[in-house]
């Protein structure tokens, strides 16, 4: 039997198609024609008029920093349930991450607790640089509430949508929020390039900025001009074409998704013990990943139990992200709240959820979930955790 991925790249005969015609045109070399249709096409599908693509997700996240002028000894707010690549392009240009605890309606940034630490931040006289709201696991932040509570404190937003793309609040696409939003074409997002990522924004100078410090901060002279410390983040003319080919199957990825979601809902949701991640009525996600918690008081066994059994029966699933305030890197970092995101992580599995998932295969998932809590109920058979 074939092993069963959390979310693996899914690819196709279009892909292949554009990414040899590229390779064919020669437009191997950073720019091309592929790159700069993949920036207007994408911009195009998330509403806003511009867009930089770049060498991965957090790049994107780095430069929207840089863009705002976030440096040394700079204080940062993001939510403290994220993937790390958050919390690291807050250190790359030498600022201070406080973390913030999410809603349990939402696992998002919980507005009121925000709003709590940029009071007492103004209050202390320690101020805030930005706010990077997270669209975890590819359900948007509550922005109409954010959004004002950021623009009380007059502090501006970065949205990290790495996870996003395709989710809507409120009629508007995930990436239309904050100053500008980062994106993430890796192996195992939604859509992507192998390893990428686009920065969008309604702004254009934060666009042009972000393209000129993304290309080494090269002025136009023959003789290489540079009047400022640059980076190498541009993405290829190759992997753009293939992320051409990719947008183009959005669509069909997006509803197999949440058919992937709506299936482990209606299998497991009845089980005592079992709660999916809410979906908020603002919107609606991407079900990029499909994320359940267990109480093993009802269920029968844990969720470390169930995810070693199903890694026994060759099927990866996840913990839910490790809270940044909890991980070595960042411990020594400031935390507001932090109880729920614990939670979440002592309890959350995300499941296979990859848009290349059979029925078949998700039917093994959810019969490993459900043997996993019958072993445990049969005596003398006792699940290993
Ligand atoms: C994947 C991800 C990133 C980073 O994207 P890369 O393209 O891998 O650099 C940033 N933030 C979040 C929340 C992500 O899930």
């Amino acid at each position: 039997m074939k092993r069963i991925y959390l979310s693996p790249p899914h690819v196709g005969e279009l892909e292949r198609r554009l990414l040899l015609a590229a390779f064919d045109s020669n437009w191997i070399a950073p720019q091309g024609p592929d790159l700069d249709a993949f920036e207007c096409e994408f911009a195009g599908e998330v509403g806003v008029p511009h867009a930089v693509a770049l060498s991965t997700g957090t790049a994107a996240l780095h430069l929207a920093l840089l863009a705002l002028g976030v440096g040394r000894g700079d204080r940062v707010i993001t939510s403290t349930l994220t993937f790390a690549a958050t919390a690291n392009a807050i250190a790359y240009v030498g600022a201070t991450p406080l973390f913030v605890d999410v809603s349990r309606d939402t696992w998002t940034i919980d507005p009121d607790l925000l709003d709590e630490k940029l009071t007492t931040s103004a209050r202390n006289g320690t101020r805030v640089s930005a706010v990077v709201t997270v669209d975890l696991y590819g359900q948007c932040a509550d922005y109409d509430r954010i959004e004002a509570v950021c623009r009380r404190h007059d502090v501006p937003i970065v949205e990290d949508a790495a996870e996003a793309l395709g989710a809507i609040y409120h009629g508007r696409s995930a990436g239309a929020f904050g100053a500008c939003a980062a994106f993430s074409f890796n192996g195992n997002k939604i859509i992507t390039t192998s390893g990428g990522g686009m920065l969008v924004s309604h702004n254009r100078d934060l666009a042009d900025r972000v393209r000129h410090l993304s290309a080494q901060a090269r002025q136009p002279a023959p003789h290489y001009q540079h009047d400022e410390v640059g980076f190498n983040y541009r993405m290829s003319n190759l992997l753009a074409a293939l992320g051409r080919g990719q947008l183009q199957t959005l669509p069909e990825k997006l509803a197999r998704r949440r058919l992937v979601n709506e299936s482990y809902r209606i299998a497991l949701a009845a089980w005592p013990g079992i709660a999916f991640m809410p979906e908020a009525d603002y919107g609606r996600s991407n079900c990029w990943l499909t994320c359940m918690t267990v109480e093993p008081s009802l269920f029968g066994v844990s969720r470390e139990q169930i995810r070693q059994h199903l890694e026994r029966h060759d099927i990866e699933s996840r913990p839910v992200w490790k809270p940044m305030h909890l991980q070595p890197a960042f411990e020594r970092c400031d935390i507001t709240g932090g109880a729920v995101a614990e939670e979440l992580f002592e309890k959350g599995l995300c499941l296979p959820s990859g848009s290349s998932l059979t029925e078949e295969e998700q039917g093994r998932v959810i019969a490993s979930v459900e043997e996993c809590r019958a072993n445990a109920r049969t005596p003398g058979c006792v699940a290993v955790g």
